[in-house]
């Protein structure tokens, strides 16, 4: 077994305590700059990462690194979840300079045929936070919805990577209120923005590029709500749906899943078994490419 380079251990330390046999590791947005509403790191620390990576590790496609994970080390796999249009515009190129393969998670409602929204709750909180300001969003959804009471405990635990600010109603909306009131309040303060969804995903076209050039597409929902909060009807359908776009719009083909928040339960795994996902992560398999620290002099 080959080990991972004291220089990648170090790296690691923000987000484990060794660096692991094989590592997953996750990405969401890769922009020059940061706004209110999104936190991602920069094309050049993502290159930091590659190069850091790829000096201990052999980087694999997604298919490939499910059929060798159990019997080998030194695997590395990089996934960006929620097809975001900064992945396409910055780390894209970013993979073809190192030609380096990755897979790309993509819920499916931005792409859904039947006239319905097609922005993700989750990610229009980010548009819109990007729009308006964090504290004046919160203000507007509040005003909407009232002030409901939150587990503050559970909350800090599951956005224990999020700055205290931000978490309130990220867990609100995620994990508080029932997933169509959230997402109805979110797209009523929309309807006088008029943020546009394909400007912040990638489209179909560009994605089938991506598959084409290489790169994997993989399950990550339909509505991109987390599978624990719904039943397992819901979860169902939303799985159907999802496999089923996917499956019209790039093929039919092995691949793997990510679940949306990583979460999961023992329905949900049963479920993505049965639409023949090949694998499906959660959060606790993957390394957040945010905790990934690469000293300054490295970055040049
Ligand atoms: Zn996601």
């Amino acid at each position: 077994m080959s080990r991972p380079g004291n220089y990648l251990a170090d790296a690691l330390a923000g987000a484990l305590t060794q660096a692991p046999a094989n590592l997953v590791v996750t990405y969401h947005y890769i922009r020059p700059a940061n706004s209110d509403g999104v936190t991602g790191i920069t094309p050049e620390r993502f290159a930091a990462h590659l190069r850091l990576i790829r000096s201990s590790y052999e980087i694999v496609p997604a298919e490939e690194f499910c059929l060798r994970r159990e019997q080998e080390t030194g695997l590395a796999l990089i996934t960006f979840d929620d097809a975001v249009r900064d992945q396409f515009d910055y780390a894209a190129p970013v993979l073809e300079a190192f030609n380096v393969p990755a897979v790309f998670y993509a819920p499916m409602r931005p792409y859904a045929d039947d006239g319905s929204d097609h922005w993700c709750t989750q990610h229009l909180l980010h548009a819109l936070a990007q729009e308006l300001g964090w504290r004046e969003l919160e203000r507007r959804v509040v005003r909407l919805i009232g002030d409901p009471a939150c587990d503050e405990a559970e909350m800090n635990r599951i956005y224990h990577y999020e700055v205290p600010m931000k978490r309130r109603l990220k867990y609100l909306l995620a994990f508080t209120l029932p997933a169509g009131v959230a997402a109805e309040s979110l797209r009523a303060i929309n309807t006088t923005i008029g943020l546009d969804a394909s400007d912040w995903y990638i489209s179909s076209d560009d994605l089938g590029a991506l598959q084409a050039s290489g790169h994997a597409l993989g399950g990550h929902g339909f509505d991109h709500v987390p599978y624990t909060t719904l039943t397992p009807s819901q979860q169902e359908s939303d799985m159907r749906r999802a496999h089923r776009r996917m499956t019209e719009l790039f093929g039919d083909r092995p691949r793997t899943m990510a679940y949306p928040f990583g979460r999961a339960d023992e329905t949900t795994r049963r479920l993505a078994r049965q639409f023949g996902y090949i694998h499906a992560f959660t959060t606790d398999d993957r390394v957040d490419g945010m905790n990934i620290d690469i000293p300054q002099g490295v970055l040049a």
